[in-house]
């Protein structure tokens, strides 16, 4: 085996400032009730910055400029809002190395996904719904759809600046305005974003962005000046939003957890599939909501395709998200390691096999080594529970129609995966899946063209595509 010599990116590259305000109608503005929490990068604990937490007051002038902001910004022929959303997109393109190594810091990702998947993805998606800002009337919604108002969106820390494209990017290209919520843990790209938009003179009060916890995230979806709210996150707290929207007449999309299949049959490629499953459960340490955290392979070459997995896994390079080399980057919280902690242990204490390859973590920061879990039945909570961290649960099946079944056998309904030589399969086992997004021979691969979101479980409402501006029209 060779060695790699340390590969790091440079740090230099961004300038974080020791703390934040929150941008509210433009500018910068310190909290009311000056009540702050820091954040941290989650590959050494060293806190990066202070930022803002806002209250009830912050959020409540937030929607007024964002209330102020629609008028003008509603009233603009779309081929202008679309300047601003090409102008952004420009501007993100300009600033992705800056953007990435800021995206890495603070959520402890790996250099080479922010550089080569999260930041292309961002820009993508501005670009994309720039396109559609003037056409509006073509897309299929009547020949005059206007926009709803204000929306509160609610993002989680997974892909922090790309949730925040994927809301703000057909909000604003449908001219509605936005306060945006990041979450309390990645809070720093949004800020970025917002001295995007002001680099790219976007009008005051069009977007706004309010850092804080979940109670920043409550107050904001109940407020009565916002119209439409759009949240990424947790099942639970989705439910909890729901109740709260329930009745008041905002539109609502929810995009939760899921549980995937990633369903190998035994005429894949079986080199092509392994990459196919290292890509589903270990990119972006596992925190992917349509993650294939369940592997369903063919009873006659599980054997096989276990050893060449696990080979495969031995390859993996865990470590400093900043080195050009890593694989699989830091836990993003102290909580989350625990939780992946605590399902993996009850794995083991449940009677499946548990397999991480030898890997050498890092002392400080939040780490977790890539482990698969074999005989595991559908009964087990690992099989069940969403982990969202590099922990695959292995069952196997005989036939197709028990490949289809215990896909299936899941509350969450967001993505799966189908591997086999035959096109026919394809077809006839994604039409039986209940799951939003079908990949064949491949997996975790997205585009700003193509809507995205989950049956069941995994909440309701399209984002990307076409079909991601209808949650934005009246
Ligand atoms: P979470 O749902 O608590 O947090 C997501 C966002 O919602 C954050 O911005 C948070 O501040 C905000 N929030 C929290 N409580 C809120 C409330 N009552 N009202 C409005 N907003 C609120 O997720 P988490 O605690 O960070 O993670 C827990 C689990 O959720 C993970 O283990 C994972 O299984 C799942 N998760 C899924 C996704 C996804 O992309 N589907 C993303 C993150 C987490
Ligand atoms: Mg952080």
């Amino acid at each position: 085996m060779f060695e790699y010599a340390p590969a790091p990116e440079s740090r230099s590259v961004v300038d974080i400032a020791d703390s934040y305000g929150l941008f509210i109608d433009g500018d910068f503005a310190s909290p009311k009730d000056g009540s702050v929490f820091k954040t941290v990068n989650p590959a050494t604990e060293e806190v990066l910055a202070e930022v803002a937490s806002a209250g009830t007051e912050d959020v409540d002038r937030a929607v007024a400029a964002a209330r102020r902001a629609f008028t003008g910004w509603s009233a603009l022929p779309g081929a202008e809002r679309a300047k601003y959303l090409f102008r952004i997109a420009r501007i993100i393109q300009e600033r992705s190395r800056e953007l990435a190594v800021l995206e890495s810091l603070d959520n402890g990702k790996p250099i080479k996904e922010s550089r080569d998947v999260d930041l292309p993805l961002v820009a993508a998606h501005f670009f994309y719904y720039a396109g559609w800002a003037d056409k509006l009337a073509y897309a299929g919604f009547g020949p005059d759809p206007r926009p709803i108002g204000v929306a509160g969106q609610v993002i989680p820390w997974n892909f922090p600046l790309l949730m925040l494209a994927w809301k703000i990017a057909p909000a604003l290209a449908t001219g509605n305005t936005v306060v945006l919520k990041p979450a309390e843990t990645t809070p720093l790209s949004a800020l970025f974003f917002a001295d995007v938009c002001r680099q790219a003179e976007l009008p005051p009060g069009v977007v706004n962005i309010v850092t804080g916890a979940g109670d920043t995230g409550a107050y904001l979806v109940a407020h009565p000046g916002v119209d439409k709210v759009a949240f990424t996150g947790s099942t639970e707290v989705g439910r909890e939003i729901a109740r709260t929207v329930a009745g008041t007449g905002k539109r609502l999309t929810l995009e939760l957890g899921g549980k995937a299949a990633n369903i190998v049959f035994d005429d894949a490629p079986i080199d092509q599939a392994v990459e196919g499953i290292v890509n589903g459960i270990f990119f972006n340490q596992g925190h992917v909501c349509c993650a294939g955290s369940r592997l369903l392979v063919q009873e006659s070459i599980a054997e096989e395709l276990l050893t060449s997995l696990k080979r495969r896994m031995t390859t993996l390079r865990v470590g400093d998200p900043l080195d050009k080399n890593t694989d699989i980057g830091a836990i993003n919280s102290a909580a989350q390691l625990a939780r992946i902690t605590e399902l993996s242990e009850i794995g083991g204490a449940e009677g499946a096999e548990r397999w991480s390859p030898a890997c050498q973590l890092p002392e400080r920061g939040f780490w977790f080594a890539p482990t698969i879990f074999t005989g595991v039945t559908q009964a087990h909570r690992i099989a069940r529970e969403e982990i969202f961290g590099p922990v695959l649960s292995v069952l196997t099946f005989r036939t197709p129609a028990e490949a289809v079944e215990k896909a299936n056998n899941t509350p969450y309904g967001l993505s799966a995966g189908v591997w086999t030589e035959k096109g026919s399969r394809i077809l006839a086992i994604a039409d039986k899946l209940r799951a939003g997004v079908v990949w064949a021979n491949t997996f975790n691969k997205f585009d700003p063209a193509s809507p995205f979101g989950g049956y069941k479980e995994s909440g309701y409402g399209r984002e990307g595509g076409r079909h991601g501006l209808e949650a934005y029209l009246a």
